[in-house]
């Protein structure tokens, strides 16, 4: 049995789980202890040993990349294809439940999905729509609250607003809501997951056919589930499913998203005939970052407990570099990924990981200016771009006229003369009537009851939307993208607007042409239309933030979106009071906690190499900061971590850290003033190297900033 390749790169535990007979599992365990490939190697081996046929298997993981990994990897262990398995995120399973079964789940068959910022715009129109002031009832707080609702899984009809006025006009915004975006076919990112659990729970035949299907029900990631994802999993586990969950508590860090950490006890009362499975060696870290993630960890209160050790080597110490401001901070970082590429590194094995998305800005210069290629993850993704979605909105409404999002999108857009008086009229009908927005417009164009311009310009709009989907009929789908791009004007539109930025738009716009070339039907969706499943395709992509491989990268990205990854070297940017912990969270123990818990996600997504760093000045939003260092770094053991210094000035933090490097004798200081005899007044940014070969980078004020060899420079201090 144990040359079975499934099990033989597996120890005792990761052994014994992958072959266990209890009909519900749960794998609890620190992080780069196994989890994700005892679930891999799960599936494999109940395929091979005839315990489960494909179509039985459905695993939910947490991103569409770690999805395709899986699956892969299951083929690769079994050494053939294997078709007719589930394995996708909640979202993108829930989505393929309500493809599948549209009309059941009370959704128009071209339902579309949108993302946060269509919702936004949605639920800014309810509020409208109910005459209420959106300076006082602010979009952004009713969709958080609607999203949190839905999380719960409450429909409006389930909040209990005692009386309380602010709750129940939220309500009714909600209920506002929910009306406008059934009646456009619309579906948010909360509502597929509630969709589908309600699909389900109402439909007791589907719920039998699917709990007869799937008899392997597997989860990764299972910490980070919220109140609905958790229904939806015993709905579908029933009583007889084997259920197989993998997660950490102490990687649980999307709270603030609904995720409940809880699931994991209440799993243990759900399902009673559980077994506990618990994995204790790492073999993804170093020892050195190993004890630090330890120690930092043990700071929390709320645990479930863990040992984690590793046998491997203790490896590099963890550096520590307090930059003399971020553009310095980023320049170090940058410099570090330059010396691990010649020395033969990857850059894809380096990754940059931010508490927040703005921060990656600083460090996309540095890494420009120095000609390093990357790839930021999550932040601004190509689905997500507005000339990409106003493309695709003249498709959605093309594919389906009743798409109320896509129609406030383009309806202007390039400006053909339809004004917000004429707007305002059409969507005063739309709501009084009941309807969409595009039969608003039909009817006041029958009825003459615009001015003639205004009817006329309308008519052209709905005429264009009509030929395109006439001419697409029948069109593959990259000619389908192409000549929507064309006859959508968008082309023209952006060329007007002026140097990199239009460009850069239009580019986008032969992108997404490309991108339709290279799509491929996911194996998943094969009953689905091709241009209904690359619209859900872009949609759902755009909504989790991957990015697709591209040449060799260092990769940037939020600590949460490094869940379950890991990469062999990882700088961990901005430790600063204020940052990392935010501000939101320090006061509240709760709060705190994840945010360590964050941290600790960062430190082991490292497996030998790690960087720390901070700035001692920052500019956020244009003003300029003086963070203290981050208190995770004082929880650190100060004999794990080797601060790298320059300019001399005294360690920060713990006394007891080691200081390397030094100024090597040049009398400078980092931010000191000094002079040039040609580039004039500057101030040291940094230094570096040793000896004769010291270089100095200094910011003149009229110059810009420079590196200097310092022995030739001939600067003078002030
Ligand atoms: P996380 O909590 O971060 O999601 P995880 O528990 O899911 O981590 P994996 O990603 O499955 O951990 O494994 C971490 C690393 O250790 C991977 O590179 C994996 O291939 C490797 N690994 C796991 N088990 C073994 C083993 N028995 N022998 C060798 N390598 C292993
Ligand atoms: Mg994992």
């Amino acid at each position: 049995m144990s040359t079975s390749p499934i099990l033989a790169p597996l120890n005792a535990a990761q052994r014994a789980a992958v072959t266990t007979g209890a009909p519900q599992t749960l794998v609890l365990a620190g992080a780069g202890s196994g989890k994700t490939r005892v679930l891999v190697h799960r599936i494999a081996w109940c395929l091979e040993q005839g315990l489960a046929s494909p179509s039985g298997i459905l695993a939910v993981t947490f991103t569409n990349k770690a999805a395709a990994e899986m699956r892969a990897r299951i083929e690769q262990l079994l050494a053939r294809p294997v078709g007719g398995m589930w394995v996708g995120t909640f979202h993108g399973i829930a989505h393929r439940l309500l493809r599948a079964h549209w009309r059941e789940a009370k959704l128009p068959e071209q339902f579309q999905i949108m993302d946060s910022d269509d919702q936004q715009k949605v639920v800014r129109r309810a509020i409208r729509g109910l005459n209420l002031d959106e300076h006082h009832w602010l979009p952004k707080e009713a969709q958080w609250f609607i999203n949190a609702r839905k999380d719960e899984g409450q429909r409006p009809a389930h909040i209990d607003t005692a009386g309380d006025h602010v709750l129940q006009t939220m309500v009714e915004i909600y209920k506002a809501y929910e009306e406008a975006c059934q009646r456009a076919g619309l579906v948010d990112f909360a509502e597929l997951l509630l969709r589908a659990y309600e699909l389900w729970r109402d439909t007791p035949g589907l719920l039998r056919h699917y709990q007869e299907r799937f008899f392997h029900v597997l989860v990764d990631e299972f910490q980070d589930t919220n109140a609905i994802q958790y229904a939806w999993l015993r709905l579908i586990a029933g009583e007889r499913a084997h259920v197989f969950a993998v997660g950490d508590d102490d990687q649980s860090i999307y709270s603030w998203r609904g995720a409940r950490v809880e699931n994991m006890q209440r799993f243990r009362r759900d399902f009673p005939r559980h077994e506990i499975v618990r994995l204790e060696q790492n073999y993804r870290s170093t020892g050195n970052i190993l004890d630090a993630a330890n120690a930092l960890i043990a700071n929390n209160t709320a645990r479930l407990g863990k040992n984690l050790w590793t046998d491997g080597s203790r490896g590099e110490a963890i550096k520590l570099y307090a930059g003399y401001n971020d553009i310095d901070e980023a320049r170090y970082c940058v410099e570090r990924v330059r010396d691990w590429h010649r020395d033969g590194g990857r850059f894809d094995d380096c990754a940059f990981l931010y508490r927040t998305s703005a921060q990656s800005r600083v460090l996309e210069d540095a890494l420009r200016q120095a000609d390093v290629p990357y790839r930021v993850h999550g932040g601004f993704k190509f689905y997500e771009r507005a000339e990409v979605k106003d493309a695709l909105a003249y498709l959605r409404l093309a594919n389906f006229r009743g798409d109320d999002a896509a129609f406030e999108r383009i309806v202007n857009l390039p400006a053909r003369g339809i004004g917000n008086r004429t707007l305002d009229d059409v969507r005063q009908t739309a709501r009084l009537e009941r309807i969409t927005l595009w039969d608003a417009a039909v009817r006041l164009i029958a009825h003459r009851e615009l001015g003639s311009r205004a009817a006329g310009a309308l008519q052209q709009f709905l005429s264009l939307i009509d030929e395109l989907a006439h001419e697409i009929e029948g069109l593959g789908l990259d000619s389908t993208i192409e000549l929507v791009v064309e006859r959508s004007g968008l082309v023209d539109h952006y060329r007007k607007e002026k140097g990199e930025r239009g460009l850069d738009r239009i580019e986008n716009l032969a992108e997404l042409v490309t991108a339709a070339r290279d799509f491929e039907l996911p194996e998943d969706d094969g009953e689905l239309p091709l241009v209904s499943a690359f619209l859900s395709h872009a949609a759902l992509e755009a909504g989790e933030g991957q990015a697709g491989s591209f040449e060799d990268s260092v990769q940037l990205m939020t600590l949460h979106s490094a869940k379950g990854l890991e990469f062999a070297n990882v700088f961990l940017v901005g430790m600063e009071e204020g940052l990392f912990p935010h501000t939101r969270s320090a006061s509240d123990p709760n709060q705190l906690e994840e945010e360590r818990r964050l941290c600790y996600v960062g430190l082991t997504r490292a497996m030998k190499q790690l960087t720390l760093s901070y700035a001692e000045s920052r500019r956020l939003h244009g003003t300029d900061y003086y963070p203290q260092p981050s208190r995770f770094l004082r929880e650190l053991p100060s004999n794990l971590v080797e601060q790298v210094r320059l300019g001399g000035a005294s360690p920060a933090l713990d006394p007891r850290t080691r200081v390397v490097e030094d100024t090597n004798g040049y009398p400078y200081r980092l931010g000191q003033r000094v002079h040039h005899r040609t580039f004039g007044e500057g101030v040291v940014l940094h230094l570096e190297g040793r000896g004769a070969h010291t270089r100095v980078q200094v910011n003149f004020a009229a110059g810009g900033v420079k590196w200097l060899v310092a022995a030739y420079a001939g600067l003078e201090a002030d």
